[in-house]
């Protein structure tokens, strides 16, 4: 049982800076994810953790013992990579028995290791398989196999489910949500789908350009977003972004809204979330405005408009509803409560 913490983590390639002055502390048995879009940092974050990368300077502990000098085997951790890498002429019970051998365990230690990961990960019936006559989700749970039977401390997963099929990916997620709960080991999970993120973290780091931009509970960043980078990048359809200037009276701007803040700003943008605009009157306080639906494409449980505001600005909205009118002027509603501000700098503005 390990928490992991960077300090003041930094990397450079050459010239290029890939991690700045990076903090961050994983609890104990915990998922941790790290989102960021590709060439963020993400992978060399992971190599650094698992020792298989030098970092420049700072710090890297595991249950507050300093680890920057330890190999790879002292630091306990298995690495899961995208590709699997699966050894193609070995059977499912080779590949997860090959680790231990090279350990120089003897064959009556392996017999039971295997056994019981197996079965924790549902693989027996597969244990004479090769990697060929294994599904995308199967090589999967096998490439984790092979990393439990060294009964790693800490899990390393860098994009593990990017090569399977969408259809088979969300089945996928939820297993290794339910693995980590079982087996309760300190989970870092490197993505670059915000969904992925969304539904596996219990924390999620957002990194972007080497840079930490937010750390918090997915629910948490979601909700109150630093800046308009992370606000864009959690949410699809992502967030609504309209320009805002005060001409003395009201804000107005190329959103469907003009409303009234007390703040010492002239210019903001205002953000809003497709889900957070109504089609409907909710209550006394809510700001009315006027869209011109361009298409409606249904969801299963809701539905999805693409419209104009009236300035011409693209628009998102999810509805209930199901019978959009196509380039008529239609009625919308929000709550001031539900929008995020920004300030020029793309900061988020507390109101
Ligand atoms: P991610 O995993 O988020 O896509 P990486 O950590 O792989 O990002 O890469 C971050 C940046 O560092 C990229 O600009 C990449 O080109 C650069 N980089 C990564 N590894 C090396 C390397 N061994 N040599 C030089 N540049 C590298
Ligand atoms: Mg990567």
């Amino acid at each position: 049982m390990v928490n992991v913490e960077l300090q003041k983590v930094s990397k450079s390639y050459g010239k290029v800076n890939v991690l700045k002055n990076l903090d961050l502390r994983i609890e104990d048995g915990e998922f941790f994810v790290l989102l960021g879009s590709s060439g963020s940092g993400k992978s060399t974050t992971l190599n650094i953790l698992a020792g298989l990368d030098k970092l420049d300077s700072g710090k890297i502990l595991f249950d507050n013992t300093l680890v920057n000098e330890l190999s790879p085997i002292e630091r306990g951790v298995a690495l899961v990579f995208q590709n699997y890498a699966l050894y193609p002429h070995m059977t499912v019970y080779k590949n997860m028995a090959f680790p231990l051998k090279m350990l120089n365990y003897r064959k009556e230690r392996i017999g039971p290791i295997i056994k019981e990961v197996a079965e924790k990960l549902d693989i027996t019936a597969l244990l004479d398989r090769y990697p060929k006559e294994l599904s995308g989700g199967q090589a999967q749970r096998v490439a984790l196999g092979r990393a439990l039977v060294r009964d790693p401390k800490i899990f390393l997963l860098d994009e593990p489910l990017s090569n399977l099929d969408a259809n088979i990916r969300s089945k996928i997620r939820n297993d290794l949500k339910i693995m980590q709960e079982e087996l309760g080991k300190t989970f870092v999970y490197v993505t670059h789908d915000q969904m992925e993120a969304m539904s596996l973290g219990d924390h999620v780091g957002i990194l972007h350009n080497g840079k930490l931009e937010q750390f918090g509970k997915p629910i948490d960043i979601y909700k109150h977003p630093n800046n308009a980078f992370v606000a864009t990048f959690l949410g699809d359809p992502e967030i609504n972004l309209f320009s805002y200037s005060w001409n003395g009276k009201s804000f107005d701007g190329d959103g469907p809204f003009n409303f009234n803040i007390n703040i010492n700003i002239s210019k903001i943008t205002m953000g809003i979330r497709p889900e957070n605009i109504s089609l409907e009157k909710k209550g006394a306080n809510t700001m009315a405005g006027k869209i011109i639906p361009k298409v409606s494409e249904l969801l299963g449980s809701h539905t999805l408009i693409v419209a104009k505001t009236l300035a011409g600005k693209d628009i998102k909205i999810i509805t209930d509803m199901t019978d959009i009118p196509i380039g008529k002027e239609i009625n919308v509603y929000a709550n001031i409560e539900d929008c995020i501000m920004f300030d020029e700098q793309g900061e988020t503005i507390n109101i």
